[in-house]
């Protein structure tokens, strides 16, 4: 039995990732893992830093946000305190790969965190091999009218007070704000065939035995 852990919600506008997540939890679970299930709240989000507050006052906040990032934290306290394996689960939308309809949608992909990513000094200290993103693949469209253009002014202007800190533009990803993958639209149903989750588990469960013979041959 492996501690495993499930993170989802990291961005808030991907919500077949939580889908995956959840239902996999229960397939892991049934499989004899020990599974624990971690929801980002959407107070720790970078959604929520971007849309709170004064636009000086969000792009203050982003300046400190990869110090402060919650699922970051809950790699860390899992992977490295209780040597659980963390999967991140994403449905990123600039992930053409993964959003093309061109693509069957059981064309998921999983690996290791970025370490090397200079970005946040934060990942650099996660230990390797317990940290893996899941990215799978889903449909966008644009966030509800009635917020598009505010969002839009909204990132335009916190990017502008970001700058004026003296630092260098940050890539606020757009996508995350003024898209999203809504569950229930029809095209969306062959996104959620239980067929991709229990790949999902599958794959995920393959990482996880081979994680117990690697740490079985270490004194
Ligand atoms: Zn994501």
């Amino acid at each position: 039995m492996a501690k495993v852990v499930l993170i989802w919600n990291e961005h808030p506008n991907e919500n077949l990732a939580g889908y995956h997540a959840r239902r996999c939890a229960k397939l892991l679970s049934d499989m004899g893992h020990e599974v624990v299930v971690e929801k980002v709240p959407f107070e720790k989000t970078i959604q929520h830093v971007v849309l709170s507050g004064t636009p000086k006052e969000a792009a203050r906040a982003l300046a400190d946000y990869e110090r402060k990032c919650a699922a970051t934290a809950l790699m860390k306290k899992y992977g490295m305190m209780q040597r659980a394996t963390v999967f991140n689960f994403h449905a990123t939308p600039a992930n053409e790969k993964a959003r093309s309809h061109n693509n069957p949608p059981h064309k998921f992909s999983i690996g290791s965190e970025p370490f090397a990513d200079a970005l946040s000094s934060e990942i650099l200290f996660l230990p390797k091999g317990r940290n893996y993103y899941v990215d799978v693949p889903a449909t966008y469209h644009p966030v509800a009218p009635d917020l598009l253009e505010g969002r839009k002014k909204r990132l335009e202007q916190v990017q502008g007070e970001f700058t004026s800190f003296g630092r260098a533009t940050r890539n606020l990803h757009p996508k995350y704000f003024l898209e999203v993958n809504k569950l229930g639209a029809p095209e969306q149903e062959k996104y959620m065939d239980p067929a991709i989750t229990m790949k999902i588990a599958n794959e995920i469960h393959q990482i996880l035995e081979k994680g117990k013979r690697t740490n079985k041959r270490k004194p």
